[in-house]
């Protein structure tokens, strides 16, 4: 436990429950706080009273305090009390080295009750119980008390003191971007709210800050950053909600190199002030380009604490006789392959298994050939291969003897991916991370600057549409018809990269930025790549682009996660875990129970009227 801050004292405690130490024997003292838990021995009563700095057990004796004892005997888990008396050191083989205070106790004189407690729907006091997260959620003010959730919101405010500081001492201002914005897009679909001035209009809730950070830089700021909400109507998964909180900056008259070595310094000063104990695995972070992440790791935030690389079977693979692989590799697709160690020996539902995860990641299957001891292969495709090709595949897998090898054939980055994907999987599996503390930080840069979207029929931006483009590949924003408005997956700007730099941390996207472009006419034509209009450009991005008339400085940033951040730091696989109030899966607040239906004022206000809805409860 952490000393508490000076200035703590109040009329209703002399002291936090954490703080007071053998060395404080024989001082009177006052403790405000929560009955964690009461002992009845008849004339003993003891408590473990409880607040956010710890545990401090009191004692009240009825020899020596009658009328304490009696309100004590009343006494139930989670009232709030006050109690004043004597510290004393405990007798001695009754210390509890577990709590810092667990060498003293308090001798109650008075007991004030300052509350009383109904039962509570689940125990604060058992870290084992089992508790419905539904549950939790519902009752988030009594989790908070439990002390694992605590102390993770605890490390979250220390993670922000700490970005503050940093921040500070390299030159950032901070400063707050409205809430009520106009759509900037992020690749999700807008929360929006309707004007009641301005009947028919709507503002839209940002999905970031990204234009008015970048209007920051126009307006000479030089070094921004912000704490910022965003909102992104968008399914919820384990790393991502409809709302959550973002590190954002952006920075004056840099390049690429600036702002990531920038952001590394920043990333590892926060880690080293919020997590001491934990080792930094790499510095400076190993940098890959896109490219490079998905050929050998089939992820754009690779786990790198471990091997088991992916390999380009292509060669080998074509022209095998096996259906799958002939096709893929006649189409321009990649086929490509990761070594199990040891594995062998998988059995049918184990393989089972993997196949199933390829599946879900999008692959259409998955290929095993098992390594033998004595170097021979064993494979369901085996009649297809021969002898010979198998083991060359295996070869040029990696594999050893009773090694698995496992094969994707697909699209381009499908095949990367999906293998990518079991590469994880298989990780944990063989329990391949041999120093979970560990913090292994890498930059993926060089990403594509757009990808195709099958459903638009047209290029969207991979990051942002605000991001650079490699000085190379600027010209490359073409499409092969000459027309902007009549793009085809074939078109250069297929190929171009972005001035974009991804920040991961042990597997997981802690966040995105780019250098952006600050030049309105390279802007217009990117815009234009990506189906956007004069009109439709003048109408979502007026504002920037007009600003960039006015003299642009070059500028980019990134913005990085901070529920991820933390749930990295705290071994969370859910950001819910260290979220104050998170909502569920579909985006309930269980507690305040939102979202609800408008009260009917409201909506006569706004002059709106819902249609199509499903009866609602009454
Ligand atoms: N606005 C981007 C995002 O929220 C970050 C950035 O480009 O700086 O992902």
């Amino acid at each position: 436990m952490s000393k508490p801050a000076p200035g703590l004292a109040t009329p209703y405690r002399s002291h936090t429950c954490g703080e007071l130490r053998a060395s404080d024997a024989g001082s009177e003292s006052r403790l405000a706080g929560w009955v964690h838990r009461r002992r009845d021995l008849g004339h003993l009563i003891f408590l473990d009273l409880r607040d956010r700095y710890g545990i401090t057990q009191v004692v009240i004796d009825a020899e020596t305090a009658l009328e304490a004892h009696a309100v004590a005997s009343t006494l139930r888990s989670e009232d709030v009390v006050s109690v004043d008396g004597t510290i004393s050191n405990r007798l001695a083989g009754t210390e509890n080295p577990k709590l810092a205070t667990g060498s003293i106790e308090l001798r109650a004189r008075a007991i004030d009750v300052l509350s009383r407690a109904k039962q509570t729907p689940f125990p604060i006091n058992d870290l084992n119980a089992a508790i419905e997260e539904r549950l939790r959620l519902r009752y988030r003010y009594l989790d908070m008390r439990r002390e694992p959730v605590r102390d993770r919101l605890v490390l979250r405010s220390k993670l922000l003191r700490a970005i503050s500081e940093v921040h500070h001492a390299h030159g950032f201002v901070e400063v707050e971007t409205p809430l009520l914005i106009k759509s900037t897009p992020e690749g999700a679909r807008d929360f929006i709210v309707p004007s009641r001035q301005q009947p028919g209009n709507v503002y839209a809730l940002p999905q970031s800050p990204q234009q008015l950070k970048q209007l920051l830089m126009v307006a000479g700021m030089d070094r921004y950053f912000q704490i910022a909400h965003c909102m992104r109507d968008e399914d919820s998964r384990a790393d991502r909600g409809p709302e959550f909180t973002q590190l954002d900056l952006e920075m004056s008259f840099v390049t690429a190199d600036d702002v990531m070595s920038f952001v590394e310094t920043m990333a590892i000063e926060v880690s080293r002030a919020v997590v001491p104990e934990r080792k930094i695995r790499q510095v400076p972070f190993p940098r890959f380009t896109y490219r490079e992440a998905l050929d050998r790791f089939g992820s754009d935030k690779p786990d790198v604490r471990y091997g088991l690389e992916l390999h380009d079977l292509g060669e080998i693979a074509a022209g095998s006789g096996f259906r799958v692989f002939d096709e893929t590799a006649e189409a321009g697709g990649r086929i490509v392959g990761l070594a199990a160690p040891g594995m062998a020996g998988a059995s049918r539902s184990e393989i089972d298994g993997l196949v199933e995860l390829a599946r879900k990641s999008g692959a259409k299957g998955l290929v095993h050939l098992a390594v033998e001891g004595d170097g021979s292969v064993r494979s369901p495709i085996l009649k297809f291969l021969g002898d010979e090709r198998a083991a060359r595949l295996a070869a040029a897998a990696g594999a050893s003897n009773g090694d698995l090898v496992l094969v994707v054939a697909d699209r381009d980055v499908h095949a990367q991916e999906a293998l990518g994907r079991v590469r994880v999987e298989l990780a944990a599996r063989l329990g391949l991370v041999t120093d979970a503390s560990e913090l292994s930080y890498v930059w993926v840069h060089r990403f594509p600057m757009y990808q195709w979207d099958e459903e638009t029929n047209r290029w969207d931006a991979t990051h942002n549409p605000f991001s650079g483009v490699l000085p190379e590949d600027e010209e490359l924003l073409v499409t092969s018809s000459g027309d902007p408005l009549r793009p085809s997956p074939q078109d250069p700007a297929g190929r171009a990269r972005a001035l974009q730099h991804d920040l991961a941390l042990n597997g997981w996207e802690l966040g995105g930025g780019s250098i952006r472009i600050h030049h309105r006419d390279l802007l217009e034509r990117s815009f234009a790549l990506m189906g956007l209009t004069v009109e439709s450009m003048q109408e979502k991005f007026g504002a920037l682009l007009e600003a960039f008339d006015y003299g642009a400085p070059p500028h980019g940033g990134i913005a990085l996660g901070i529920d991820r951040w933390v749930a990295r730091l705290t071994d969370q696989e859910n950001i819910r875990e260290v979220m104050a109030f998170p909502k569920t899966g579909t985006g309930s607040d269980l507690m305040l129970g939102a979202p609800s239906a408008p009260d009917p004022g409201q909506l006569a206000d706004l002059g709106l009227r819902f249609v199509g809805v499903p009866d609602r409860r009454p």
